[in-house]
This record gives C-alpha cells, sequence and structure tokens, in this order.
C-alpha cells in the first residue's frame, strides 16, 4: 500500500473533471416511467467575460441542489444559456473596439471554462446564446405571435429616456429616477415605442401569489418581489361627474375617506387625459410635459410636474373637483384616475399645497384626530395594479431586430414567418453614439411585405428584458431540434414548468413578465399543457456578495476574484465556502474566514479518512471487545441517521448553510466515537473501525453535492465502484454495522 495519498485539491479536481466528462452523468436524461422530472433553472448570466462571486453563489446553490435530486433517483436537467444581447456588451465592444458578436463569443467561452473549472454540473451541450441567429429567431416569432394577439402594440408615447445610454428605458430599469446602468438621471420623452401588453395577466399573476405560496417551494423573498412589483392597492373606485355629462372613473385605496376629497388626479397615460385637457393653456403645458420631458427624480410631491386641466368633476359630496395630471399617479397605482385627499394623505397634501384651485385643509395631528370617516354612495370594490406595460424597444444595435417593416402606405408590416430571422449583421461594430443599423443600406432599405413598395426596417431592437421572457425554455429542447420545434417540442412537457428557478433576487421583475408570457402562450395554444401558466414551480431567490460590508466593485478594490480563489484552495473549498457563509435570504458579506473554514474541513475530512481506511488493515476482532462496545456503535448510527435526516430536510428546502452545518457536526460525532471507545478500551475493535469507515462513507455521500470532487474521491478511496450509479445515490438510511462481527465476518 502507498502511503496517505496527499490532499491536493488541484489534483482531485483534474481527475474527477475528468472522470465526469467521461461518465456523461449530467446530460439531461431521458425519463424512465415514473421518474420525476426535474428541471433547475439557474440564472442566465450577461456575458461580461468574468464570472463574479454572485455568480459562484448562484450556480453552487444550484449545483448542490441538482446533485441531490440525482442522487435521489429523479431525472435532472440542468442546463442554461447566456443573456448575451443588450447593453452590457454592446459597451464593453465599444471600449474595445470590437465587434459586440465577437466580444461576446469570447466572453462566453471564457465563463464556461471557468464554470467547468468549479465543477458545475451543467449539461453543456445545452448552452446557448440569446444573440445566436437560431436562438433569436424565436425571440422574433414570439414578437410577431404576441404582436397577433395584440399583447404588443406601438404607441407614441412618454417613455423614460437616458441621455447618456441614448436610449429608452423600461420603467423597472429606472431605479430611484435614474439609468439601472449609469445612474444618470433619467427623463420622459415623447416617442413611437413598441410596448409588452402585460395588464390582462395583472390579476392571474396577482391570484397565483397564494397558490405558489402553498406550495412551499418559493421562498419568502422571491414572493415578495412577486408582490412589490404588481404593486396591488385596494380601495374603492367610483364614477363622477363633469361637465357635458362626462364621467371620470376614480380610485382611491383611502376607501373610508373619499368624501373628503379636495382634487382628482390623472395619469398623463391615462387613456382620457386628452379628453380632460381641453384647455388650450393646459394642453400646451401638458405637451410641454410629454415632449420636453421631466426630472423623473421629481418624485415627491412637492415637485412632481402638475397640470391642471381647469376641468372639474363633481366629487362625493357635491363640490367640485379640479382634474389634475401628474405622473404621479403613475408611480402609486399604475395609469390610472385618483382622488386627492390631502385632508388625511400626506403626499396629496404636498400637492394641495402647490394648486392654486385646491384649499388645504386644517393639518389633521395624528390618526386619532382624522376627520370623521363617511362611506360614500356608489362606491365599488376595486384594485389598482402599478405594474404596468413596459416598452420592448431599445435604440441600440447590439439587439435582436424587431422583424417589422415600416412602410409609408401600410404602416408597421410584420415580417412573414418564414422570412425569419431578421438577421443582425455580424460585422456591425458600435461607437456609442446613435443607432448603427440606421446607417446600414443593407439592413434598413427593403421591400414592403405586403405592397411591395419600397419600405424601411425598423431599427430599434429588442431590449434583452424581451429575450429572457423565455430563456428558461431553450435548455428544456435538445439541441438539434431546436430550429423547428423551439415552442412545440415533446419533451416541453416533461421538463415544463421548470421545479426550481435559482436566481438573485433582483431577478424579480424577469420573473414576473416570465410568468406573464407563459400565461400568454398557454392562452395563444403552444404552452397550453401548462394550465397554471407559471413557469417555475419553485424558485429561490438569493441575496447579493459583498466584501467589506460593501458592494464589490473595481473603483472600491475590493472585487474577490473566483479565478484565484480556485487556483489558491480548490473549487471544493470556494463552493463550501460560498454556501456555508451565509443562508440564501442573507446578504454574504465575504471573508477569508469561510475558505479557511472549508479548506480546514475538507483538508481534516480527507486526512482523517484516509488513515482510518489504512490503519483498517492492522486491526483484529474480537468478540468480548466488541460486544463491550456495541451500544457506541449504536449511539453512533443513530447520530448518523438523526444527521442524515437534518441534512435531507435542509437540502429539499436548498437550506444549503443548514446542511453544511450539519455535515461538519457529524463528522465532530464520529470523531467523538473514535475517543470514547479508546477511553474506554484503549484502542478500536474492527468491529469499531468497520463501523466508523461505514459512518465516514456516509459523511461522504451527504457532502458529495457540495464538493463533489472531494467527496467522490474520499467514495473511490473506501472501495466503491468508480462510476455514477455507485457514487450518485443519496444515502437512505445510516447503514453503520452495529450488533458484532456481521461485517467483520463476511470481509
Ligand atoms: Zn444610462
Ligand atoms: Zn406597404
Amino acid at each position: 500500500m502507498s502511503s496517505k495519498p496527499k490532499f491536493d485539491p488541484q489534483a482531485i479536481e483534474s481527475a474527477r473533471q475528468e472522470a465526469w466528462e467521461k461518465r456523461g452523468d449530467y446530460a439531461a436524461p431521458q425519463p424512465e416511467e415514473g421518474q420525476e422530472c426535474v428541471y433547475i433553472k439557474p440564472s442566465s448570466p450577461f456575458t461580461s467575460g468574468n464570472l463574479h462571486m454572485g455568480h459562484v453563489r448562484d450556480y453552487s446553490i444550484g449545483d448542490s441542489y441538482a446533485r441531490f435530486r440525482r442522487g435521489r433517483g429523479d431525472a435532472v436537467l440542468f442546463g442554461f444559456g447566456f443573456d448575451a444581447f443588450g447593453l452590457p456588451a454592446e459597451l464593453a465592444a465599444i471600449e474595445r473596439q470590437v465587434p459586440p458578436a465577437d466580444w461576446v463569443a469570447q466572453c462566453g467561452e471564457r465563463m464556461l471554462g471557468q464554470m467547468k473549472r468549479l465543477g458545475f454540473s451543467f449539461d453543456y451541450d445545452r448552452a446557448f446564446y440569446s444573440s445566436d441567429e437560431n436562438q433569436y429567431r424565436w425571440s422574433q416569432w414570439l414578437f410577431i405571435t404576441l404582436l397577433e394577439r395584440d399583447l404588443i402594440y406601438r404607441a407614441d408615447t412618454t417613455v423614460d429616456w437616458c441621455d447618456t445610454c441614448q436610449t429608452t428605458l423600461a420603467s423597472i430599469q429606472v431605479e430611484d429616477g435614474r439609468c439601472w446602468r449609469c445612474h444618470n438621471e433619467v427623463r420622459l420623452i415623447r416617442r413611437p415605442t413598441w410596448f409588452l401588453r402585460i395588464t390582462p395577466y395583472l390579476e392571474e399573476n396577482d391570484r397565483n401569489i397564494a397558490q405558489l405560496e402553498s406550495g412551499g417551494k418559493w421562498d419568502d423573498l422571491s414572493l415578495a418581489t412577486q408582490r412589490y412589483i404588481l404593486g396591488r392597492a385596494d380601495g374603492v373606485e367610483l364614477d363622477l361627474e363633469g361637465e357635458g355629462e362626462r364621467s371620470l372613473t376614480v380610485f382611491t385605496p383611502h376607501r373610508k375617506f373619499a368624501s373628503l376629497a379636495s382634487f382628482v388626479l390623472l395619469s398623463p397615460r391615462h387613456p382620457e387625459v386628452d379628453a380632460w385637457a381641453t384647455d388650450p393653456a393646459a394642453r400646451e403645458e401638458l405637451e410641454r410635459m410629454r415632449s420636453g420631458g421631466w426630472d423623473r427624480s421629481a418624485r415627491d410631491a412637492s415637485s412632481v410636474p402638475l397640470v391642471d386641466t381647469g376641468a372639474s368633476v363633481a366629487g362625493p359630496d357635491g363640490s367640485q373637483l379640479p382634474v389634475v395630471v401628474s405622473p404621479i399617479v403613475d408611480a402609486r397605482f399604475g395609469p390610472t384616475a385618483a382622488l386627492g385627499i390631502p385632508a388625511i394623505d400626506e403626499a396629496d397634501r404636498g400637492l394641495a399645497e402647490r394648486l392654486q384651485r385646491v384649499e388645504v385643509p386644517a393639518q389633521a395631528e395624528g390618526d386619532d384626530e382624522a376627520p370623521p370617516a363617511a362611506p360614500v354612495a356608489g362606491a365599488r370594490e376595486a384594485t389598482r395594479y402599478r405594474a404596468n406595460d413596459f416598452s420592448i424597444s431599445r435604440q441600440r444595435s447590439w439587439g435582436c431586430p424587431i422583424p417589422v417593416v415600416l412602410c409609408e402606405e401600410c404602416g408597421p408590416v410584420p415580417v412573414p414567418e418564414e422570412d425569419l430571422p431578421v438577421v443582425l449583421p455580424r460585422d456591425i461594430q458600435p461607437t456609442g453614439e446613435g443607432n448603427p443599423l440606421a446607417e446600414r443600406p443593407d439592413f434598413v432599405d427593403v421591400e414592403c411585405p405586403r405592397c411591395g413598395g419600397g419600405a424601411k426596417r425598423e431599427t430599434d431592437t429588442l431590449d434583452c428584458h424581451f429575450d429572457a421572457l423565455w430563456l428558461w425554455v431553450p435548455a428544456a429542447v435538445p439541441p438539434a431540434d431546436r430550429d423547428e420545434q423551439m415552442f412545440t417540442h415533446p419533451d416541453l412537457e416533461k421538463w415544463l414548468p421548470s421545479e426550481r428557478l435559482v436566481a438573485g433576487n433582483d431577478s424579480g421583475s424577469f420573473v414576473f413578465d416570465q410568468r406573464i408570457v407563459t400565461k400568454a402562450l398557454r392562452d395563444i395554444g403552444p404552452f397550453a399543457f401548462m394550465e397554471v401558466g407559471e413557469p417555475f414551480a419553485g424558485c429561490l431567490f438569493h441575496e447579493m456578495v459583498i466584501a467589506d460590508g460593501r458592494k464589490m466593485s473595481k473603483h472600491l478594490g475590493n472585487v474577490v476574484n473566483p479565478d484565484e480563489l480556485v487556483a489558491q484552495h480548490g473549487a471544493d473549498t470556494v463552493r463550501l465556502a460560498v454556501l456555508y457563509a451565509a443562508g440564501p435570504a442573507k446578504t454574504l458579506n465575504w471573508s477569508d474566514g469561510a475558505v479557511r473554514f472549508a479548506s480546514r474541513f475538507l483538508r481534516g475530512l480527507w486526512n482523517y479518512t484516509h488513515e482510518r481506511l489504512e490503519g483498517l488493515e492492522g486491526l483484529t476482532h474480537d468478540p468480548e471487545a466488541a460486544a463491550d462496545t456495541e451500544h457506541m456503535r449504536d449511539r453512533l448510527r443513530k447520530w448518523c441517521d438523526n444527521g442524515l435526516e437534518r441534512i435531507t430536510a435542509d437540502t429539499e428546502q436548498l437550506q444549503m448553510h443548514k446542511s453544511i452545518r450539519n455535515i461538519t457536526r457529524l463528522f465532530e460525532r464520529i470523531q467523538d466515537f473514535e475517543k470514547r471507545v479508546i477511553k474506554r478500551r484503549g484502542q478500536l475493535d474492527r468491529a469499531d473501525a468497520e463501523a466508523q469507515i461505514a459512518a465516514l462513507v456516509l459523511l461522504a455521500r451527504t457532502l458529495l453535492p457540495f464538493a463533489p470532487h472531494v467527496a467522490e474521491e474520499l467514495l473511490v478511496a473506501a472501495g466503491e465502484r468508480d462510476d455514477g450509479a455507485a457514487l450518485l445515490p443519496w444515502p437512505s438510511g445510516a447503514e453503520i454495522p452495529v450488533s458484532d462481527g456481521a461485517k467483520a465476518a463476511s470481509s
């Protein structure tokens, strides 16, 4: 026998990764009869060129869950694709003066290499890029399909505009009045824009939240994001009469105080806003507000734009209520009309102070002295949602071309399905100014598909948020069949809905819109088999990884580089550290302590197990001695049973930090068992040593999802066959030989 193998993570990991490559255990399996199909969807990374610690956290959680489910005998699909279109890649390409297509390919290759080095068990053959022609032709198909159902529309309307990025933004890309990307202030401008209509499905998204919650597979964080984005407000609505028999339906969440209203607020996006702003001066002001834009950071009542239309409606108490247009309504209740009740609402009070036609009521001191409430006749129960249709087109060149031709005779005409894809020129070289697509006659000038006359292609491209609407679909379809059957392949029914999405907690809006589009595709037909209309049966959102209590950034010089960590400590240590350091719902404040802990544990377990395996040879069996320690082996068995039960339950819930804590505790107990036996008898009987080795094997099996390289090597060292069928199974119980000699005799 050679001496104890050294703990060398780099050698262990390359040996294991080679074995995995040969075994092919991670390819999406053909599920057998009765096998549960589990599709685990990790987040789709931007092709930024480098995995960051947030990715490592995401994929470490997803990968350990995937390995756990495989070990339990389920058919597991663990696959992903790159979110490769969009501004980040375009800006990086501008900086480096290379075509974005080249940059994306380079980055993707590099990131795939990093993922493999970390030992993530994806089906890499199913990886894809949203910017590949055979992929985005389906984004175009989806666009046309939704357009035909009126779920996409083009409207000349106010949109958020970033001067720096020279692009429109979806409202969810505006954070506190600032651009999500460059953090500069955003303003509203008016321009023709394509919108995704989500309002028809808001109520169903709302209703389903309770169902998702009761399913027990959506964590609190992810449910909270869905509720927040929906922005549900409950209250009452009533019809108020204006001059000339016009009526306006207004909403208020203050159902008891409707009679105290002093004015009515109308969203600039309200469908009837033009009919109410008839006064020429008001119209001009409204137009200026829309086209000149306004400062989005002026969200508060003291500076938000207000346009008094001059019109009034009769309030619930008979008094005349001025009708005022302000985008503050959108931020609170969506594109609706709402009562302004300064007597009880702080924001409304701020607005009232700026309105000449409104008398500000006396300040109410505290809730107790609020004015008496009176129910209003004719008020109906009502709900409003803040979530609203969002723009999906961008004036950028690194995006999926919108399959539409703009014809002066016919208007916007969809490109016929058989002519898809509309190909984005691969050699396009953006400079950061304007839209390079618009300057390419070979792209722009076309025949109108309807009248045959000369026409122009739409040069706006789709926002990558649109690509993301269905980024969870392709992994479920074998790559060879994607050209023909992306949305109709029979395998979709096996894998969808995804058993679990694992993503960062900033993915809430993506998930919200993916839930919308699933319902649309269910109603249109392809996804009819998903009756509930939910793409994810389960969802785990994790918080971010920071360092020194602050967000990692080059500027702060606190970026933790996964490559360096892996080179220094090995992938298992990094994975274990990331999983152990914090539960998914907590921000992970990175410290070397977690790495040291993980490294010490793995090294300790490695050395200890090898020493015990070697020591076994020299041990003899004495029935009398064995009988004397039988109760101790029984206790060891109980510890193992208990530990296994807990680790299993925590891993089922993706609470990997708890699983790992219980694994380390069980290791302590296995060591404790030996100490106690030695204290009692001076040394271990062979029966004791065999029981202990059985416990160490059990421990390695439970460790396998989290630190797969070390765990598999230990199992092989303990005599397990080196193949997936022998190594992967998750233990169903602790098989620790307790009664004397049972195993000693047979070995
Ligand atoms: Zn910007
Ligand atoms: Zn035409």
